[in-house]
């Protein structure tokens, strides 16, 4: 209750702003609180929300979002009441007022499983009619698609790591052992630890940011993986440095969006609703920019709408200088000669916009017939109007259903297209050069900026893969039985399945050797094997699908790992971000429970599936099993 309580008032505030400036558009849509709650006291809140709906359709307004989300609100609070009947009214009208506004859909359908709790199946529509929606909105398209980036690069960062942890945890005796024979003998064991440490964190030290520790830990440790690990770990490497960034780019892409304040404007002006004094201000931009298409184009809709004839003639009459043949343009100057009353002017363009697109102007053959009626020409307004339901039925039997004698329901304007909008956005974005270096700066660099990062790990890439094929220094390798770890230069012979000559000698000579000597090794040997088992064991719970990496399995591991850390962040993000209007959408609790509940049963599923898989150094040793030591 509270919290409704705390809605109402911002929305009531909105209300006095929209109407304080809202005096032309909106003279005659008295929106505020006290009528609305008066006319729920009375019982016509149907015929008031009706009228309102009517003048907005008078008005040529699509999403009227402010006063949705107050009657959303509003039925929230009769829900709350007992008042059923009068919420449902709100939440169907919030729907209408605002046909594109998830938020809306889904409140419709909750309010009206809250009216009888047995159709659970509203529930599921409300989901499934929002979640389309999501795209023909600004804000909640741009929230969804940042959400849904900032998590795949966040999945893709954790794999990565892991893969480094991985890499650190399996090698990191290898890389001390070879590092000891590459130091002067003087250096104590310590020392080496010291040094080795040092190596670790050396971006660290040089200033780099965290993103770079694990890309260069599997570069560090490359020689030590087998040939089929480093080409994945090249691949993931390379597609690291170049996905990460990208993704980056795309979220702030999608955050500057609705924060611009130009394309809010073209939004509300195209899709939306505006206020006078909101139009004052948008026929200053396109007059300020006047080769802009979008802002010259939606200046002329709104003054159309506004009755403001003459400037949006002025308007159009520009963009048609640049290009006579733009049926868009073509239909809605022909909207305003017709709400002129100039009708053959109007006739003129119409033709004009079907000779310039005839598949793509429903709204000029429609427009066209209207003009025709006007003459009282029937038989071609009948001919124009069956070839704009050939083209476009859906939207001609909405006009249809709206008819009245007003101008901006009796006639279809065109619009600019949703994706012409993004894509102007797009190009706007790449103008502000400082967001990208930003976006870059947080992932990648430290306090020292590195200006060429995505170069200088591909020059390590490859001096990595050239270095391999005669590296003398990275060749320690570890006995598949005992773990003890060895190399050319301090045992001469090593076997083809990588053995230690003790445990060459005890596979061979079982004979000679006694009990005592035969136990301690088989200890040494179990001991081993139960280090690798709890290494495995510690990875499935901290890192699930990593321990499918630790047994040799390293692109099925990443999958894994990725799926699971996807899931993850999925609820990560229900729990810790929300989006607009969350408080009045079910649909984060619903995705919140799946997500956790798949997440939970991934790392069940992993953590049981892992262990019977088999590692080639363990349960496939051949050795091993010809000793029956398979624990
Ligand atoms: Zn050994
Ligand atoms: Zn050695």
């Amino acid at each position: 209750m509270k919290k409704y309580a705390s809605r109402l008032a911002f929305f009531s505030f909105l209300m006095l702003l929209v109407s304080a400036h809202g005096s032309a558009a909106y003279s005659s849509i008295d929106i505020n609180h006290e009528s609305l709650q008066q006319s729920i006291a009375a019982g016509s809140v149907s015929e008031y929300l009706e009228s309102l709906y009517q003048h907005q359709l008078d008005n040529g307004v699509r999403n009227f979002i402010p006063f949705s989300l107050l009657l959303i609100t509003t039925s929230r609070q009769l829900l709350s009441g007992g008042e059923t009947a009068s919420a449902l009214v709100c939440s169907e009208y919030a729907d209408r007022l605002s046909p594109d506004l998830p938020a809306a859909a889904m409140n419709r359908h909750y309010v009206a499983w809250r009216a009888n709790r047995l159709m659970v199946h509203q529930l599921v529509y409300g989901l499934a009619i929002s979640f389309p929606k999501i795209f023909f909105s600004l804000d909640d398209c741009a929230y969804y698609a940042f959400k849904q980036l900032a998590i795949l690069g966040a999945a893709l960062m954790i794999t990565l790591a892991g893969i480094g942890i991985i890499s650190l945890v399996r090698n990191s005796r290898l890389f001390m052992h070879d590092l000891c024979h590459v130091m002067p003998k003087t250096l104590s064991r310590h020392g080496v630890i010291a040094l080795f440490i040092l190596l670790c964190i050396l971006p660290l030290l040089l200033g780099l940011s965290l993103a770079w520790l694990f890309p260069y830990w599997l570069m560090l440790f490359w020689s030590y993986h087998n040939v089929r690990e480093r080409a994945f770990i090249g691949i993931a490497v390379v597609g690291f440095v170049f996905v990460v960034p990208l993704i980056a780019i795309c979220c702030s892409y999608f955050l500057f969006m609705p924060q611009c304040d130009v394309q809010q404007r073209l939004w509300q002006a195209n899709y939306g609703y505006h206020t006078k004094y909101e139009l004052e201000d948008f026929v200053q931009y396109a007059l300020r920019s006047p080769d802009d298409y979008e802002l010259m184009f939606s200046a002329g809709l709104v003054n159309k709408r506004e009755q403001n004839y003459a400037t949006a003639l002025r308007f159009y009459g520009r963009l048609l200088k640049k290009n006579p043949s733009d049926y868009k343009v073509c239909t809605n100057a022909g909207n305003v000669y017709f709400a002129m009353g100039d009708w053959d002017h109007a006739v003129e363009m119409y033709k004009a916009a079907i000779a310039a697109a005839p598949d793509r102007c429903a709204a000029a053959y429609f427009n066209l017939a209207r003009a025709y009626q006007q003459k009282f020409m029937f038989k071609d307004a009948e001919q124009s109007l069956s070839d704009a339901k050939r083209l476009d039925s859906l939207r001609v039997e909405t006009y249809l259903d709206i008819y009245s004698e007003n101008y901006n329901r009796l006639l279809m304007d065109e619009t600019i297209s949703r994706t012409a909008l993004w894509k102007k956005g797009l190009g706007d974005f790449f103008e502000q050069r400082y967001l990208m270096n930003s976006v870059w700066n947080i992932f990648f660099s430290g306090w020292l900026r590195l200006p060429y990062g995505t170069l200088a790990i591909l020059a390590l890439l490859l001096l990595n893969l050239v270095y391999s094929v005669n590296d003398s220094v990275r060749i320690a390798a570890q006995c598949t039985l005992c773990g003890r770890v060895m190399c050319p230069r301090c045992q001469r012979n090593i076997a083809a399945d990588i053995l230690c000559f003790q445990c060459q000698n005890f596979l061979k000579k079982q004979d000679q050797l006694s009990y005592k000597q035969k136990d301690a090794k088989k200890v040494q040997i179990y001991a081993h094997i139960r280090l690798l088992r709890r290494w495995a064991s510690c990875f499935s719970i901290v890192l699930p699908g990593m321990a499918h990496m630790w047994k040799g399995r390293i692109v099925l591991g990443s999958f894994l790992a990725f799926t699971f850390f996807w899931l993850l962040l999925q609820v990560v993000f229900v729990l810790f971000f929300r989006g607009s209007w969350y408080d009045l959408m079910y649909d984060r609790t619903v995705y919140g429970c799946l997500y956790a509940v798949l997440t939970v049963a991934v790392w069940l599923v992993l953590r049981s599936h892992i262990r019977s898989v088999k590692s080639p150094d363990i349960e496939d040793n051949v050795a091993l099993m010809s000793l029956g030591l398979r624990i």
